[in-house]
């Protein structure tokens, strides 16, 4: 059953994932609520309301279940408890269980690989010993990340080409936390599929995106991607796959590597709208932020038809700079997130530039 306009629909989390989710909402004629401990967030400047709390606040969570038609969130680390203490009386969408997969980045390769998607080759890591032993199989190169909590290059650090030998306080010096080593993939290029599963079981899939990351920051995505149609088609199809292998409600971002042969290894999913589909906003008539809510709110999904080439890129602390002469360009949007404070590293907003009809 879909929600009738005028429902409001709850959103954990409100940085600007959640400020876009609330605009596209407030089109289709919904109320949004935004649990955010962080008063005044940008999701909150667009919401009707904000529930000013921790994520895991119980008197919060039945305050949003209270209030909410269904939930949602802009932010794969929500604790699963809260998630699936919601459920037990407001519908939540994606599942408790697509979180569980996400926020742990060995069950996320072994959910993949379960489901015969491949990524790199990985060991999970809990001390130097084991380090060390995982870097011999790697042939002395890798990147070791935190299993949790990782986002934007931070908890990751790239050796290469070491000895195997003089780890000794790597595992404290990445906070002693649990950690996996990746093996170093030598990639030609990144690319990110972005997927919707709908209420009824249908998927909307949009074109695979190119992304350049530099300090393990997403900066720019272009459409289309340089790569063969059969790798865009297998993108396209290993996201369609995790949507049912997890029986999604709502979109999922999955960010590949391609290899100089074409061959595709995941490297992340995430349960939610995804920095690398912000072009839809503006090469497709419904964007990923509508077709997370359309899929919420049990609509039919939009056309992931996409109607130009673009490039969106991220503007980043002082980017800012740039706001006057973008805005002098024909053919750009402009998508600024309400952050009061810049600072080094900091997403503040971005632009896509659409380059020509397709
Ligand atoms: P992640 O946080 O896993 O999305 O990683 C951020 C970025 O680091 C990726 O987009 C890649 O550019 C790079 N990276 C991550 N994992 C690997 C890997 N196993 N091999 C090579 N580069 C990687």
């Amino acid at each position: 059953m879909s929600l009738t306009p005028g429902s409001t629909i709850g959103i954990i989390g409100g940085g600007q994932l959640g400020r876009m989710l609330a605009m596209a909402a407030a089109r289709l004629g919904y109320r949004i609520v935004v649990l955010e401990p962080q008063p005044d967030c940008p999701a909150a400047q667009v919401a009707n309301r904000q529930i000013v709390a921790a994520y895991d606040d119980p008197a919060a969570l039945a305050e949003l279940a209270g209030t909410s038609a269904v939930v949602t969130y802009e932010f794969e680390n929500v604790p699963v408890a809260a998630a699936e203490t919601l459920a037990a009386t407001v519908p939540v969408y994606p599942p408790a269980r697509a979180l569980e997969i996400a926020q742990d980045r060995v069950t996320e390769k072994n959910f993949l690989n379960g489901i015969g998607i491949p990524t790199a080759e990985f060991c999970p890591v809990d001390n130097d010993d084991q380090l060390t032993e995982a870097l011999k199989t790697f042939n002395g190169s890798g990147v070791l990340k935190t299993r949790r909590m990782g986002y934007d290059g931070k908890g990751q650090r790239v050796l290469r080409d070491m000895q195997t030998a003089g780890f000794a306080g790597t595992c404290e010096a990445m906070g002693n936390v649990p950690l996996i080593l990746e093996s170093l993939v030598a990639f030609e290029r990144e690319i990110s599929v972005i997927a919707a599963r709908g209420l009824d079981g249908s998927i909307a899939v949009f074109d695979p995106a190119e992304n350049i990351h530099r300090e393990g920051i997403l900066r720019s995505s272009t459409l289309p991607a340089v790569i063969r149609p059969e790798t865009a088609a297998a993108a396209k199809d290993a996201a369609s796959k995790i949507l049912s292998a997890l029986g999604c409600v709502g979109v999922i971002g999955v960010e590949f590597f391609v290899l100089a042969d074409g061959a595709l290894l995941a490297n992340e999913l995430a349960p939610r709208v995804h920095n690398s589909g912000h072009w839809t906003e503006a090469a497709c008539v419904v964007s990923q932020f509508e077709q997370h809510i359309r899929a919420v709110a049990g609509l039919p999904l939009g056309s992931p038809a996409r109607h130009f080439d673009c490039v969106m890129e991220n503007l980043i602390g002082d980017d800012m700079l740039k706001v006057p002469a973008l805005l002098a360009e024909p053919d750009l949007m402009l998508h600024l997130y309400g952050k009061a404070e810049s600072r080094p590293g900091r997403k503040m907003g971005h632009f896509i530039r659409l380059v020509r009809p397709r």
